[in-house]
């Protein structure tokens, strides 16, 4: 039957009725709030390149902690700038780093609030990288990030040995309080690897939320600002995944469904509503998208000139992901959109 006997914009007339057929609703407790601690006590330095976003001391994270859960968000993900950085990622599973540290403090004084850690060496590697780098030439790292390789690889980024660093920072989050385990490296095996290290550690009930398909992307740069995290050589091509193949991605998240993940994860979220439409229509597991550090600062920026309605375009980004088929969004819009759901 068409027009004019159907009339799509009959459902359309008022707010009550859109709201009655409304399709995709958005809920703060779907949100995870992603915060970036630091040392120090009572530090709050805004990120440049991401207005509303801040490096917090352990002090200052549990108070924004405390914030998002009093608004109804009931995650945090997080992310550390470590003391000191090295060959080895020493800050990433030390007992006392910082993320360990803020753990322990959130537990203490949010007990409710779900802490997920991110698992990943980039922040705490004098290097940058998110694995292990080996020299494939006889100059020294040393050199190679005093004059940085051309085309061809003058390094590798070492998949096998990564693995027990991030099986080892895995375990040490979880003993500080982290309750939900994620992986972002994109290293072959790590989700099998921290399965049985966790498992052998007692730790049998951690979750893994894996990164499984998580893209090189140029909206990472705010992040790198964020989290001090910028290659000092060289680009994370060899590991993250090549953002033209929806086929590949399929399968990365297969392979970490086999090794043992309990979520799977789409990173960035915009530019990849068709990767997560499609995981989500394959695969049965709760399903997450990462709203990443470019996508907000392009909504914070195009705000602040006046060109777009920043309240407006926040929920219908969002709204546009969870359309897709994420029931998890981490978004650093996360308390904005919580206290405009309220
Ligand atoms: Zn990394």
């Amino acid at each position: 039957m068409a027009f004019p006997i159907t009339r799509l914009r009959r459902l359309r007339q008022s707010e009550p009725i859109r709201s009655l057929v409304r399709e995709t609703r958005l809920s703060p407790e779907s949100l995870v709030y992603p915060m970036f601690v630091c040392p120090g006590e009572g530090v709050r330095n805004e990120v440049r390149s991401m207005p509303g976003v801040f490096n917090l001391s352990v002090d200052e994270a549990v108070r924004e902690a405390r914030r998002a859960h009093s608004l109804g968000v009931l995650s945090v993900i997080l992310f550390g700038l470590p003391e000191n950085k090295d060959e080895v990622a020493t800050g990433a599973w030390a007992e006392n780093g910082i993320v360990q540290q803020a753990a322990r403090a959130i537990k203490r004084e949010v007990p409710d609030l779900i802490i997920m850690g991110d698992v990943c060496l980039c922040e705490y590697m004098s290097h940058g990288h998110c694995g292990i780098v080996r020299s494939t030439h006889p100059q020294s790292l040393g050199a190679a990030v005093a004059s940085p390789p051309a085309a061809t690889a003058d390094y590798e980024i070492v998949n096998d040995a990564t693995l027990e660093l991030l099986a080892r920072t895995s375990v040490s989050l979880a003993r500080a309080g982290v309750d939900i385990i994620a992986p972002s490296d994109m290293m072959d095996g790590r989700v099998g690897a921290i399965r049985r290290a966790l498992d052998g550690a007692g730790l049998s009930n951690t979750p893994i939320l894996s990164y499984a398909a998580k893209f090189a992307s140029g909206f990472y740069g705010p992040f790198r600002e964020a989290a001090d995290s910028t290659p000092q050589f060289g680009d994370r091509r060899s590991y993250q995944m090549d953002g033209a193949n929806l086929r590949e991605a399929m399968r990365e998240i297969e392979l970490d469904i086999e090794e043992g993940a309990d979520m799977i994860m789409v990173k960035p979220a915009m530019p990849y509503l068709d990767v997560i439409a499609a995981a989500r229509q394959r695969f049965d597991l709760p399903l997450a998208a990462y709203q990443v550090s470019g996508e907000y600062a392009m909504i914070e920026a195009a705000a602040r000139n006046h060109w777009i309605d920043r309240e407006r375009v926040i929920m219908e980004s969002l709204l546009s992901i969870r359309r897709a088929g994420a029931s998890i969004i981490l978004t650093y819009h996360a308390l904005e959109a919580a206290r405009l759901l309220a």
